[in-house]
């Protein structure tokens, strides 16, 4: 574990920056029974910035876990009420949620994967009417990670000691959120969401009708983007709360909503796929009229097959992101078997569902009209990765005249 000075660092930034809890007000933080004493210094954090009273969520895979292989499919699909009278007093009282978590990939493994799939459906349901809080950032929320040797050990294989492949899995966690002993990580985040913003302001008035990706990988796509599309990425503002919060530590991406009906070349991807526990790697898609038409993949082809035909707008894009080669997560080049990090790698796109709120007025849309305005409605939203280092991007006007967005796989601007 790092030392308390880095530590206190890691929870000052979670909750300054990330929930950036409001004088007087509820935080309600998650965290694995494992990783008390972090959850502990977010508490101590909190009051310092006078929060009015912090309530604890305490989390266990492992217990969940148990109750799969062991419980009654019946009494696991339900919520019990007091675990929904505990959420409907919190946003009641506009609280701040904080989520930490330390996933265990593939910790599911060995379980009744119709009987989970069930279960998560159906307490996801009962959960639904409280998500729009954090969802349409009604609330502030912010979700961040701390490692764990089980984890650690799949990032860093060739570690053989648990102990110092969690090490590494520290170092590398508080670089990608820009934690170190010489700089106050507030400050940091300060110029990180400013340049963030700047990207999407830019991005924004130059309103582009396209954007053509090309590199040695073999990648030549133009990807339409919806007319109102708009660019998001970094801080967001909690409506009932009027304060703003960065709701991902670490977050570099820049990004919005692709036409869904113009899409039109071949991409290939630069990182392998990790799709519901299977690897999908060196892969490629080609894309007509904004449609896949077809895809390969070196492995794991059957399971991209099972993305894009996930249902019938799943084979089309929802998200084109944009991340310079020269971010932390970019230049470590480790695959943190998790979204949260891995997202923010490199550029990427995703298959499925585009994000109501990156079209001007889209999240008062119904879904027809978001289909209308370029938009995609899915169930699914799945990233992946093809972003490279000499990837270039060009920006197509409305004219059809074009300019650099990206060279050498970073921002020209
Ligand atoms: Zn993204
Ligand atoms: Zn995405």
């Amino acid at each position: 574990m790092p030392d308390q000075e880095l530590l206190r660092k890691y929870a000052r930034l979670a909750v300054q920056t990330g929930v950036n809890v409001q004088e007087g007000q509820l935080l309600v933080i998650s965290c694995p029974v494992t990783h008390s004493e972090f959850a502990h210094l977010c508490m101590e954090e909190a009051y310092r910035c006078k929060a009015g009273e912090v309530w604890m969520n305490w989390t266990d895979e492992d217990a969940d876990r148990i109750n799969l292989l062991y419980g009654e499919e019946s009494d696991l699909k339900n919520v019990p009420e007091y675990q929904l009278a505990r959420v409907r007093e919190a946003q009641q009282r506009k609280a701040a949620f904080l989520h930490i978590m330390s996933p265990v990939p593939g910790i599911m493994a060995g379980t009744d994967e119709a009987k989970s799939g069930r279960i998560l459906k159906s307490r996801r349901n009962a959960m639904a009417v409280y998500r729009a809080y954090t969802m349409a950032s009604q609330g502030q929320w912010c979700i961040l990670a701390l490692p764990n040797a089980r984890w650690a050990c799949q990032v860093f294989p060739e570690e053989k000691d648990p102990g110092t492949a969690e090490k590494k899995l520290w170092e590398a966690i508080l670089r990608t959120v820009y934690v170190n002993a010489e700089t106050d990580p507030l400050q940091t985040w300060k110029e990180h969401s400013a340049a963030i913003r700047r990207h999407c302001d830019l991005l924004d008035q130059k309103h582009f009708r396209a954007l053509h990706f090309h590199n040695a990988l073999g990648t030549d796509l133009t990807v339409g983007l919806a007319p109102d599309h708009l660019w998001g990425g970094g801080e967001e503002k909690a409506s009932l709360i009027g304060c703003l919060f960065n709701p991902n530590l670490p977050t570099e991406e820049v990004f919005t909503t692709p036409d869904r009906m113009h899409v039109d070349g071949i991409v290939y991807a630069s990182r392998p796929l990790l799709y519901e526990g299977h690897r999908i790697e060196n892969f490629s898609v080609a894309f007509q009229d904004g449609k896949a038409v077809s895809c390969h993949a070196g492995t794991g082809e059957e399971f991209l097959k099972q993305i894009l035909a996930a249902d019938e707008n799943s084979d089309r894009l929802g998200e084109v992101a944009l991340i310079s080669y020269d971010t932390p997560i970019s230049q470590m080049k480790t695959l943190f078997l998790d979204t949260l990090f891995d997202e923010n790698a490199s550029c990427h796109l995703a298959f499925g569902a585009s994000y109501p709120g990156q079209i001007r007025g889209g999240t008062k849309m119904s879904e027809e009209e978001l289909k209308e305005h370029g938009g995609n409605v899915s169930q699914i939203h799945v990233d992946f990765m093809f972003g490279t280092a000499d990837l270039a991007a060009d920006g197509i006007h409305e004219d059809g005249s074009s300019e650099p967005v990206f060279r050498d796989g970073r921002f020209i601007f």
